[in-house]
């Protein structure tokens, strides 16, 4: 545990790959599971693909179906800790629909995730330190739904078009969005309801609008050194990607096309941009996709970048499991 915390407060980018449960449908409907775990603390995965071949899958972390809010925190923590020393973080959700992206990202009242945890202990850290800092935090909640942007906290709806500027000092910024200032954490779970609740606004289906869509939270962390006065900024962005899956060939048509492309744009966008900044690329395409552009200072230079890709364990799910697995290699 030790050696992990290290290793990730260290690291630039890492890549935890989480399965969740087989649910009581897929068992009624005697769905198999196609994934071991056999080596899953030392990161290694086996996935059983078409031809009952084995292939293994290597990640930072693996998490299995036991493993609960807490075991993926604890190792996700060190990211957070960053923030407070001034990096800017980027943690991200990836996987196909229902595989638990919201579940490890929102968690549930009960059984709360990354998102909540993650404030939870700013606050704390920022208590501890405050003997010589002072930190003030805010919070954005958007949207990323057909390259545009939503404003979640937003009291009214706007008709203005949020655009991506970039300030002179280099940061890219959303002109008008709301930066809600949050001193504790009560405040911030009804900051995070009140853009959960904002999400499911003028979509018949939540669900089916969540899925298609990327939901963002930033946090500002403004910190300022009470001994000499030095003074830094630095974001934390954690994302719920869009489903990954691939569209069945029937619903290939009008507004469902449209979202598709969109999504297929963005989330390849992210990959092209995650693995040229692993290849030390010299030209990194933060402008293809409104996702990456937004997250822009917050992915390559000095931050730090941790995935989750979540994975199903049944053969149904085969084909979509393979591909976010190749996914997560590319990236890694
Ligand atoms: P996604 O956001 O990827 O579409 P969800 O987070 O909505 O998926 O998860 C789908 C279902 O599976 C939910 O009912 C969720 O509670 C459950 N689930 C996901 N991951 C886990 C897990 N690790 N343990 C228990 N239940 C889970
Ligand atoms: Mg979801």
């Amino acid at each position: 545990r030790k050696k992990l915390f290290n290793e990730v407060q260290e690291a630039k980018g890492m890549v935890f790959c989480r399965c969740r449960p087989l649910s009581k449908e897929e068992m009624a409907a005697g769905c198999k599971t196609v994934v071991d775990f056999e080596a899953a603390k030392d990161g290694c995965l086996g996935f059983l693909t078409g031809g009952s071949t084995k292939r293994s899958f290597k990640f930072d972390r693996v998490y299995t179906p036991k493993d609960d809010q807490v075991d993926v925190f604890v190792d996700a923590s060190p990211m957070v800790v960053s923030v407070l020393d001034g990096y800017n973080v980027c943690i991200f959700a990836y996987g196909q629909t229902g595989t638990g992206k919201t579940f490890t990202m929102e968690g549930t009242e009960q059984n709360r995730g990354v998102n909540y945890r993650t404030l939870e202990q700013l606050f704390e850290i920022a208590k501890e330190r405050s003997e010589t800092f002072s930190y003030s935090i805010s919070v954005s909640v958007l949207e990323v739904y057909n390259e545009q942007i939503r404003d979640l906290l937003a009291t009214s709806p706007s008709s203005k078009r949020l655009e991506i500027k970039q300030a002179s000092e280099g940061c890219h910024h959303v002109p008008g969005i709301v930066e809600a200032k949050v001193e504790n954490i009560k405040e911030v779970w009804s900051v995070l309801q009140a853009g959960s609740n904002a999400r499911a606004i003028g979509s018949n289906n939540v669900n089916e609008h969540s899925s298609r869509s990327h939901c963002l939270l930033s946090i500002m962390v403004r910190s300022k050194n009470l001994i000499n006065g030095e003074c830094t900024k630095s974001k934390l962005w954690l994302v719920d990607l869009a489903g990954s899956e691939r569209l069945a060939k029937t619903d290939v048509q009008g507004e469902r096309l449209k979202e598709a492309q969109n999504i297929n744009r963005s989330l390849s966008a992210l990959g092209d941009v995650i693995s040229a900044l692993a290849n030390k690329s010299s030209h990194i395409p933060y402008r293809n996709s409104k996702l990456t552009h937004l997250l822009q200072d917050s992915l390559g230079g000095d931050s730090k970048t941790l995935m989750f890709v979540q994975i199903s364990p049944s053969d149904q799910d085969l084909g979509e499991t393979l591909s976010s697995l190749n996914f997560a290699t590319r990236v890694r």
